[in-house]
């Protein structure tokens, strides 16, 4: 993972402290993404799977999500979002694919973080990680506007080697 993630230096990233247990910083987040799986919404038979075809259950019961839409109808617009993480598999959609090397290896990690956060006391939102790794961002937003911003915190940072923060 560190070598595919070119210049993100993951080593300077620490959280500020201690939230809902132990610290974890960037790097030792990095070492739990085992067992994750990707798909390419963009592509005509990954597109068309069902999330319960492409393996994506509802963690919590084990059990297909009802209702059970494609992976593509779950994306939707792929126009406006890049990529989507959901319990352990990272959805990709048509921009990923139009991204530099070095985009996609921010949008992998950044998905990462999701998929890791998820189902944790952390909690896989972009507000949450965001948070938790006390990056600036407008802690007064809402809906949308709230997720925007602190997706692009994520980015932003991952982006400047996840430096110079406090
Ligand atoms: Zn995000």
């Amino acid at each position: 993972m560190q070598a595919r993630a070119g210049g993100v230096n993951l080593a300077l990233a620490t959280p500020p402290g201690v939230l809902g247990g132990g610290q974890v910083n960037l790097l030792t987040a990095l070492g739990f993404t085992s067992g994750l799986n990707f798909f390419d919404v963009a592509g005509q038979f990954e597109g068309n799977l069902t999330l319960s075809e492409a393996g994506i259950v509802d963690p919590a019961t084990g059990q297909p999500y009802s209702p059970d839409p494609t992976l593509a109808a779950y994306f939707g617009p792929q126009s406006e979002t890049v990529a989507e993480t959901l319990n352990s598999t990272i959805l990709l959609g048509s921009l990923f694919f139009s991204e530099t090397t070095a985009q996609q290896n921010v949008t992998l990690v950044h998905e990462d973080l999701h998929a890791v956060f998820g189902g944790t006391v952390v909690g896989g939102t972009d507000a949450d990680i965001a948070s938790y790794f006390n990056l600036p961002y407008d802690r007064n937003l809402t809906g949308a506007a709230l997720v925007t911003a602190a997706s692009r915190a994520i980015t932003v940072w991952l982006t400047a080697d996840c430096g110079g923060l406090k």
